[in-house]
């Protein structure tokens, strides 16, 4: 007998019809021998319509009241599911996230879950209910029971950490599309949909603005290895798994703010082309990587700085002995690109031979700014001066001097508790030509999906120093004022930039940083 959760999302319980429709599926999942838990979202756009209401009233409501005034959306679609369950004659029972125990911090609007007491779920589910769980929600119980909620989207997130707390076999994320699709489809319409996926790749995709799944419930997934699958609400086909490797064993207590790293990986064998000053025009990009691919070069990574005026300065990492070969193309290339007819000043090709490469790897790192941050304070306190960062929810990384890497692999096994020792990032890279052998074999496509996010800002600080503590400083101080999602560019000796979503842009000062 399998335990599972099946969540489903606002459209999927639209209408006393659609909730019927629902309660049938979840009646069958029961007979088919199964244990149920169900989580469900507010009905249709309850919540958005809750929030025109409040808007209303206050052009900045009170976050507490807001959590108090969004949490009744799905406290309406738990009791109708379980009335409508009963009526079918399958024993259940409605819970709000207070009721279940899904404690969260004391933190309005975005909180994360740090525990799911199971007592009272398992009670009932051995007199054989089915129980069913207000999604979105929690209660916060440091002074006193205060109801939170985990952002908007968050019920995804309720119902993989309620498979994780349960040790639920399955966790089912019904919704109104068939599954995850290679994009999105209202924009190109031969989208296709994924029969898996991995939680790495979902991860990267959800941050880039894949709406499908709130990112967390993926890094839960990925925590705690369980076997997630999105599926339609409306038909029987059997969507998108989304997989993961086994992953280490981890306490269910600080669920939602276990460690966020899991590796520290090093690459000693990196060198740096940098084209400084090309134009900021479409092709210049495709032009320069496509020579290189031509030439069979793997790139690793590549970072675009915005420049003063119209240019752009590109740099890019080769593996140690392909830096000839990548240094020609870049000289090749150069004389052709010139930013300024004007002036005449041509691409400039810099080069450095050796550098290292050091990485965090894990969960989330996007929407928890407060890891990258860490992860440059723990640099600069080892003196290691930062060259190139690049991040993106699994993973940030840093180009540095070779000299700096044992240090730089010391400080950050100890900030971040990896006992491990730590990964030589050589034997898993995989640049275009290991790519291309990789799909090859498992004719799996190089790219396999394509994301938008319309919904960024970005901000950029000039001329600031290439010394360490720069990065650490500036990333402290936004990690701090901003829970939100912080995704860095590029800093360099000129420029650091950073996307950051447009809600924040007020909150962030425009005093100049100290030099
Ligand atoms: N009802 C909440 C929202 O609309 C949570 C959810 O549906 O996941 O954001
Ligand atoms: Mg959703």
């Amino acid at each position: 007998m399998a335990l599972i959760v099946q969540k489903y999302g606002g459209t999927s319980v639209g209408s006393v019809e659609r909730i019927q429709s629902v309660a049938k599926r979840v009646r069958e999942t029961v007979q088919g021998g199964n244990t149920v838990v169900v989580v469900v979202s507010a009905m249709g756009k309850t919540t958005d319509g809750l929030v025109g209401l409040a808007k209303q009233i206050s052009p900045n409501p009170s976050r507490r009241e807001m959590d108090m005034l969004l949490s009744t959306g799905e406290q309406v679609s738990i009791a109708l599911m379980s009335m409508a369950l009963q009526e079918m004659g399958q024993p259940a029972i409605s819970l709000t996230g207070a009721q279940v125990g899904i404690v969260t911090e004391a933190e309005y609007s975005l909180a994360r879950i740090l525990e799911i007491k199971t007592e009272r779920m398992q009670r009932h589910l051995e007199q054989g209910k089915v129980i069913v769980v207000a999604g979105f929600q929690g209660i916060s119980s440091i002074d006193e029971l205060e109801i939170t909620t985990l952002g908007r989207g968050g019920s995804d997130t309720s119902a993989v950490a309620l498979a994780a707390a349960l040790k639920a076999n399955l966790c089912e994320i019904y919704t109104d599309v068939p599954g995850i699709l290679t994009t999105d489809p209202r924009l190109v319409p031969q989208a296709k949909l994924m029969d898996e996926i991995t939680c790495d790749e979902m991860l990267e995709l959800a941050s880039l603005g894949a709406k499908v799944l709130h990112p967390r419930s993926v890094e839960i997934a990925k925590n705690y290895g369980i076997p997630l699958v999105v599926r339609s609400s409306w038909t029987d086909d059997p969507g998108t798994k989304v997989v993961s490797p086994i992953p280490k064993p981890r306490p269910l207590v600080g669920l939602e703010i276990t460690k966020a790293v899991d590796a520290v990986e090093f690459d000693t064998d990196q060198a740096k082309v940098a084209l400084l000053r090309v134009p900021d025009r479409p092709g210049i990009a495709a032009r320069l990587f496509g020579e290189i691919a031509r030439q069979n070069v793997n790139v690793d990574l590549i970072i675009q700085s915005i420049h003063e005026g119209n240019s752009n300065d590109i740099a890019f990492t080769v593996v140690k002995n392909a830096l000839l070969k990548a240094e020609a193309v870049a000289e090749a290339i150069a004389p052709a690109l010139r930013s300024h007819p004007a002036n005449d000043r041509e691409a400039e090709v810099i080069v450095e031979k050796q550098m290292a490469k050091i990485s965090i790897a894990g969960a989330g790192m996007i929407g928890r700014p407060g890891i990258a941050a860490q992860m440059f304070k723990a640099l600069s306190a080892a003196n290691v001066n930062i060259e190139m960062i690049s991040t993106s929810e699994v993973k940030v990384s840093c180009t540095i001097a070779p000299d700096d890497c044992d240090r730089a692999i010391q400080a950050l096994c100890e900030v971040f508790e990896v006992e491990d020792s730590p990964v030589c990032a050589n034997n898993i890279a995989i640049g275009f030509a290991a790519a291309q052998g990789a799909i090859a074999s498992s004719n799996a496509p190089p790219v396999r999906g394509v994301a938008l996010d319309i919904n960024q800002a970005q901000i950029a600080i000039r001329h600031v120093p290439d010394r360490p503590g720069l990065a650490a400083q500036i990333f402290g101080v936004l990690a701090q004022k901003i829970s939100a999602s912080i995704q860095l560019f590029n800093p360099n000796a000129v420029v650091l930039s950073t996307i950051i979503p447009p809600a924040i842009l007020p909150l962030l000062s425009h005093k100049p940083m100290q030099k």
